[in-house]
């Protein structure tokens, strides 16, 4: 798999739907990942012969929030509060300004993964993803505190663990991992079920903090992971070699193939220059498969376009 992720590229009108798949066709890719593609991108793609594959995410909106809270996450008391005051409190750009990649606390609303409604919500929109892309990629399925639900039904199943001898810590351990890996099981199972030539994919997103590299567990055809994040500071060139070699020893054939996923920015206080995403890519094409995310950073800057486009050629 050769995937640009892409969420920047303009998409409004037909002609720029087709134009984001001609643009991954002419950088070398044969998988394209966006949000809510259409039947315009869909053909183009196939055309070219290109796959445009939709991004599924677990994230609840307000509807579901007002009508359902039910089955939403809980965190605990604690953490709505950081959530609360980092939403008063924080100036502009403050992730950005503390360097501080990612919230201790989402503020977006996550479905409990172990909810039965919330999970034929997510089939739902699974299958309506497939009425129009020939794939599914699952992303931000996570916690909103990175590690558990604290909802009713999560508690018990914890208790019924510790009751047998468990220690809650272990207890959330465990039960949160299960959790996140049947949830893909049960989706990536829905996809083939609707339509047996879906690629099923996704990039593990948010970080999951008990076990950061569970994602060679979870069921799909492609597992992506992050070799080199969208942040400063870069990854040293020998921790994203570390991330790959880490991630292919983990890999279970039986579970997924594992897919390096290269992050960046076009922002010029984020891109990184074309000769280390050279390096990159090649480290990523030594294991076959890259994820490449966004489209608009190769879009702006003709020479990474050329160091993308060269480096999916030498992968075949
Ligand atoms: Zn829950």
């Amino acid at each position: 798999m050769k995937a640009a992720w892409d969420w920047h590229l303009p998409r409004k009108t037909e002609g720029e739907q087709r134009a984001v798949a001609e643009f991954a066709h002419a950088c070398g890719f044969d998988t394209l990942i966006v949000p809510g593609p259409t039947g315009a991108m869909v053909r183009r793609g196939r055309e070219l012969g290109v796959r445009v594959v939709a991004v599924v995410s677990p994230n609840a909106g307000a509807d579901l929030v007002e009508r359902h809270p039910e089955r939403l996450q809980v965190a605990l008391p604690v953490e709505e509060n950081i959530a609360a005051a980092v939403s008063e409190w924080a100036p502009p750009y403050y992730q950005h300004l503390s360097h501080r990649w990612f919230s201790i606390v989402q503020s977006n609303r996550l479905l409990c993964y172990e909810h039965p409604e919330s999970q034929e919500e997510l089939k739902r929109r699974v299958r309506e993803a497939l009425t129009v892309a020939d794939g599914v990629a699952f992303d931000g399925f996570g916690f909103q505190n990175h590690y558990a639900c604290f909802c009713d039904r999560c508690r018990g199943g914890r208790e019924r663990m510790m009751e047998e001898g468990m220690e809650e810590a272990e207890a959330i351990r465990r039960m949160s991992e299960e959790s996140l890996v049947d949830v893909s099981h049960v989706l990536y199972l829905c996809a083939k079920d609707a339509k047996s030539d879906a690629m099923v994919t996704n990039h593990v997103w948010p970080p999951f903090n008990p076990n950061p590299y569970y994602g060679c567990r979870l069921r799909l055809d492609y597992c992506t992971q992050t070799i080199s994040w969208f942040y400063r500071p870069a990854w040293s060139i020998e921790r994203v070699a570390f991330e790959a070699a880490e991630m292919k020893r983990l890999e279970d054939p039986g579970a997924n193939v594992f897919a390096p996923f290269i992050g960046v920015y076009a922002d010029p206080d984020l891109v990184r220059p074309a000769d280390r995403l050279a390096q990159e890519l090649e480290i990523a094409g030594h294991y076959g498969h890259v994820t490449f995310c966004n489209l608009a950073t190769p879009h702006r800057y003709p020479e990474i376009f050329e160091v993308v486009k060269s480096a999916l050629e030498k992968m075949g």
